[in-house]
């Protein structure tokens, strides 16, 4: 039996024998810890168990009109009362946000590279395109059946974690579970509709401002741009709407990564990267603390812009050069 098998195995008894569970992932969290969050809760309360399904917080308007989002409780702490947590796609616990998940029998899944195995039972697969994919065989292993609701979110999970099939870890598996997922009734073009077509004007402004502030470093291959709190007051935005913008500038040939950096206070910024093929940015996050995949990484930096800037520069020249 290989490790990942007797992993899942440790796994499906854990689940069979416990009752009550809270399902946590990330703070500020996206379509794969929504997604996975979801089809665990839809997948073991088939098997008759309690759920609650905990992040820190609030899901993103282009996720709330798909089935069961209102069951997600925003909060910071949980209590003593479950038998376990399933902690998805985080790579550390500090990522939940959330107090409490000490106490817990914790249950890691994720496949972010750098894990710190952080629970009593740790699945962890860094060739899964998105957590949703592990969640998929662990529901499929305890022989729930695809419901269109279940369906539905890990195909959410995949397509939004691959920017639409267009970056990560995706394999065959990956496209025979999307096809699974639609012959059980999700729905792959309302899904895309809903969560990449419902834009807000502030959104659509931001994006000229950020577009606006972009400029080139390492040759043309890097591309810099940042959103103040001002621009977003400017444009009638708010920073949910800034989600995504990052990813605009790695549709020019020419350009090979991408930084972000978004103010928080005026002394400190959170900084988002892209960047395509071996470029690797996570590496560059976790020079300054952070940390993510080698193509899409982030951290959390203080000190004047244009100081934090000049640092950052330096940092992912490395990386290009590497490449
Ligand atoms: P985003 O730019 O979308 O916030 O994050 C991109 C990727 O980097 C995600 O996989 C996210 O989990 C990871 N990431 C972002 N910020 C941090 C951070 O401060 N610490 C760690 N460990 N990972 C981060
Ligand atoms: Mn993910």
């Amino acid at each position: 039996m290989t490790t990942a098998n007797k992993t899942l195995t440790e796994i499906l008894d854990a689940v069979r024998e416990r009752h009550r569970f809270v399902l946590i992932s990330h703070m500020r969290p996206d379509g794969d810890a929504i997604g996975s969050q979801m089809a665990m809760a839809y997948a073991l309360r088939a098997l008759g168990k309690t759920v609650r399904i905990v992040d820190r917080d609030p899901v993103p308007s282009q996720f709330l009109a798909f089935p069961g989002i209102d069951d997600i409780e925003v909060t910071s702490e949980v209590g003593e009362d479950f038998d376990a947590a399933i902690v998805m796609e985080c790579g550390d616990l500090s990522r939940t946000g959330v107090k409490g998940l000490e106490k817990l029998f914790v249950i890691n899944i994720d496949h972010h590279p750098g894990n710190t195995m952080f629970g009593r039972i740790n699945w962890f697969d860094e060739s899964a395109a998105a957590c949703g994919e592990m969640v998929f065989d662990l529901i499929d292993a305890l022989g729930v059946q695809l419901t269109p609701e279940i369906a539905t979110h890990i195909y959410i999970a995949i397509m939004t974690d691959t920017g639409g099939f267009h970056f990560g870890h995706m394999t065959p598996a990956t496209f025979d579970i999307c096809r699974r997922c639609a012959e059980a009734g999700a729905r792959p073009e309302a899904i895309a509709r809903a969560v990449y077509d419902s834009s807000t004007l502030g959104r659509l402004r931001l994006m000229g401002a950020v577009l606006h502030s972009l400029d080139l470093e390492a040759g043309g291959r890097l591309a810099l741009s940042h959103l103040s709190l001002k621009m977003l007051a400017d444009c009638g935005a708010t920073s949910d709407d800034s989600d995504g913008l990052i990813n605009l500038p790695l549709t020019v040939k020419d350009i090979d990564a991408v930084a972000f950096f978004r103010e928080v206070t005026s002394e400190s910024h959170r900084i988002s990267m892209r960047s395509k093929g071996s470029v690797d940015v996570n590496r560059v996050a976790k020079a300054f603390g952070g940390g993510g995949h080698k193509n899409a990484a982030g951290c959390s930096m203080t000190g004047p812009y244009p100081e934090i800037r000049k640092r950052l520069i330096e940092e992912m020249c490395r990386s290009l050069t590497a490449s």
